[in-house]
């Protein structure tokens, strides 16, 4: 018999939904993450915007894990007690050619179940957002933002409380598939933590963010024959000077640039009224994974975010803008991966590619998860 039945890989506030939801089924859980606390990936290293769904293609499954995931966030951090504001999002035309993008993001939001969303002309969006300069707006009023790290250790919580256990400063090193169960090494990777261990455990969800490829890898799974390797594309951030706190209340979008890696350079706020621009594209020329993580922000960027954000916000200047934080994102062409495994993988889940809206996404992702499990637990 295995020592647990199910081993989730990775902390983040994928992991931890996985973990609270596993738990809640009624089977025991070891979530095992390495850095020394919760979130620190590239849960704390983005907009914590709560998204509606509108970009992605109908039927995809970004598209339903978004809407479905929203809802599901927005019950959750009521309850749990964690920050959520639904503050509403614009998505600007600056000028008419750019309206019928906004009619095209309508009809595909409409489509994929977004609650609300509308098109507004300029008066109401001048009442809405007098700062903001525009001739029209997609307008999604249930589009928020979240304390995204408080809601992975709040779902870690519950997981514990629901008899879960949660380790940190712990790394899984080595996975292997033994007598109908899965062997699972783990060392130690942080102050709080001398040693490692090894136990046995029915089921693995890899929920290792931006190792979910080499983590698959560990597992056996042949990554470069599947199209798994992941290709990390950093996001960076710059914080609007505080002169201008409370001049923007809801998130502010452009109308995505052409190329279609990003959403365009945009207005986030935090719970606090803290207003940032970003993320934008840098491609990196080494992997930082092996290179080493730099999460410093180029000051050089300031005028291309500048130019981006001004065309909306004219009263915006150049040195309003200072280097803020930066992320990663895991990219993995064409989609995500939610992989149930068979044959001498049988028993592991895979979570590859969880770019945006992946916090937004959470909640449906860890049902999904657990759906898979249930179902190979009946079998
Ligand atoms: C710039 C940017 C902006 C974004 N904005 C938004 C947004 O506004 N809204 C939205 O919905 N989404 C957004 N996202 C996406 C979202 O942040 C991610 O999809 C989400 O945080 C992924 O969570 P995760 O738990 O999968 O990964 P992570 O938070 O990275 O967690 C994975 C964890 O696994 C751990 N781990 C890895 N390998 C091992 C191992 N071998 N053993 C143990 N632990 C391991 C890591 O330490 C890490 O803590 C954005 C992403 C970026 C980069």
């Amino acid at each position: 018999m295995a020592d647990v039945d199910c081993t989730i890989i990775g902390g983040g506030i994928v992991g931890c939904a996985v973990a609270a939801e596993l738990s809640g089924g009624g089977f025991s859980t070891v979530l095992v993450e390495m850095e020394d606390g919760l979130g620190r990936g590239t849960t704390s290293r983005n907009s914590e915007v709560s998204h509606g769904g509108m970009y992605y293609p109908t039927g995809s499954l970004k598209a339903r894990f978004c809407v479905e995931g929203r809802r599901l966030l927005k019950a959750f951090c009521e309850n749990a007690g964690v920050g959520y504001r639904e503050c509403g999002k614009l998505i600007v035309a600056t000028e008419p050619a750019e309206i019928p993008y906004l009619e095209k993001l309508l009809a595909r939001g409409l489509d994929n179940g977004v609650e609300e969303l509308r098109l507004i002309e300029t008066a109401e969006l001048r009442a809405l957002e007098p700062q903001v300069s525009a001739c029209a707006a997609l307008y999604s009023p249930r589009t928020g933002i979240l304390d995204a790290e408080g809601a992975a250790r709040a779902w870690a919580r519950l997981a514990g409380e629901r008899g879960g256990q949660v380790l940190t400063a712990a790394r899984v090193a080595g996975l292997e598939r033994r007598s109908g169960a899965w062997t699972v090494q783990v060392a130690a990777s942080g102050p709080g933590r001398r040693e490692g261990w090894s136990h046995t455990s029915r089921y693995v969800v890899n929920a290792a963010g931006l190792f979910a490829d080499r983590v698959a890898a560990l597992a056996g799974v042949d990554i470069v024959a599947r199209g798994w390797t992941l290709h990390l594309v950093k996001g960076n951030y710059f914080a609007v000077s505080d002169v201008h706190h409370g001049r923007v209340d809801r998130l502010v979008y452009p109308v995505p640039p052409a190329h279609g890696a990003s959403l365009g350079v945009h207005v986030c706020l935090d719970l606090g009224g803290q207003m940032k621009l970003g993320p934008d594209v840098e491609h990196l020329d080494r992997d930082p994974r092996d290179a080493g993580f730099d999460w410093r922000v180029d000051p050089a960027r300031r005028h291309a975010f500048w130019e981006g954000a001004h065309r909306f916000l004219p009263w915006l200047r150049p040195e309003d803008l200072e280097p803020a934080l930066s992320g990663l994102r895991p990219k993995l062409a064409p989609t995500v991966v939610v992989s149930r495994e068979v044959g001498d993988l049988q028993g592991l889940v895979n979570l590859v590619g969880i770019e945006s809206p992946g916090l937004t996404s959470a909640a449906a992702l860890a049902r999904e998860v657990g759906r898979l499990i249930g179902e190979a637990d009946a079998a």
